[in-house]
């Protein structure tokens, strides 16, 4: 009997991987959230936010997630609130915790929409990090597919009378070509991995300098709800923090360069202690401190 009861848990436990929960968080907009570390064999990637907009007849989806698994699970759940086609999925940037569930929404019919960065850097077929970090079980069935529509300028779509904007960026933020999405009628924008809340960014594939800008584009615009790439709030705490860090990187970064100090000991010594509480620090901050002084080093800007 009691084995009986062990091998239906195991099964329970592996048919619900994810168990994703959507938040309402604007009129139309649902929000599965992740957690603010790095992807685990734990946590099977859901370390990322994806969205999903429900039009009086369908879905479109905002970042697919890190796996075929999750985009499943998160379908599942968005069943119960309604069931409606899923239409478009769009891609914010090529990193792949936000964009591994595409094959699930391909096999139902939906368009994929992103860049061509994500196009260049992930051929169909090409291997994804992420799929060797997580469970072999929580990467079954992913699959790197097309993409089938590029969004290289700003645009928009309208679905069941609901205008989706499209914002794109034509200078390297957080990856060399990023999207955001808004929603005029509603106020939200759902931002990808332009803001962050809870943790720090990544500097890696980025820069600094188009990082403080696209937070002045963003402060430009009509937002109620700013819904972010990673971390819970969907006020203005992201703004703030992601300025916060980014002045800290350029202000330090330049005082050294100007000081003389050299790459490594500036990684070494530069004093971040206020952000000792973002989430992530341990993982990211010391090579986002080298990647601020590269950018820096040559910087003709103010
Ligand atoms: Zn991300």
């Amino acid at each position: 009997m009691l084995k009986k009861i062990v091998i239906v848990i195991c099964a329970v436990s592996l048919s619900f991987a994810y168990d994703l929960k959507p938040v309402k968080i604007s009129d139309s907009v649902y929000q599965f959230l992740g957690k603010t570390e790095q992807p685990s064999k734990d946590n099977g990637g859901n370390m990322v936010n994806t969205y999903w907009i429900k039009t009086a007849k369908s879905y479109i989806v905002v970042d697919s997630g890190p796996s075929y698994q999750y985009a499943k699970d998160a379908h599942k759940a968005m069943k119960k609130i309604a069931d409606l086609p899923i239409k478009y999925v769009i891609n914010t940037h090529l990193h792949d915790d936000h964009w591994l569930g595409n094959n699930y929404y391909k096999e139902l019919g939906a368009t994929l929409y992103g860049t061509k960065a994500q196009a260049k850097k992930f051929p169909v077929g090409s291997e994804a990090h992420m799929l060797s970090v997580i469970k072999p079980e929580d990467a079954a069935g992913t699959k790197v597919i097309a993409l089938d529509q590029f969004i290289d300028k700003n645009s928009s779509i309208t679905v069941d009378n609901k205008k989706i904007e499209f914002i794109h960026f034509d200078y390297a933020v957080h990856t060399p070509e990023d999207i955001m999405v808004y929603l005029p009628s509603e106020k939200i924008l759902i931002a990808g991995d332009i803001l962050f809340s809870q943790r720090i960014t990544s500097i890696r594939d980025g820069s600094v300098e188009g990082g403080l800008k696209s937070l002045d584009d963003v402060e430009k615009m009509n937002v109620k709800v700013y819904a972010t790439g990673h971390g819970k709030f969907t006020d203005k705490t992201a703004i703030k923090q992601m300025r916060d860090y980014f002045t800290a990187l350029k202000m330090n970064a330049r005082k050294a360069i100007e000081d003389g100090v050299d790459i490594d000991t500036f990684v070494k010594t530069a004093d971040f202690s206020a952000f000792k509480n973002m989430a992530m620090m341990q993982v990211l901050h010391k090579s986002n401190l080298g990647f601020a002084y590269t950018e820096y080093e040559f910087f003709e800007g103010k």
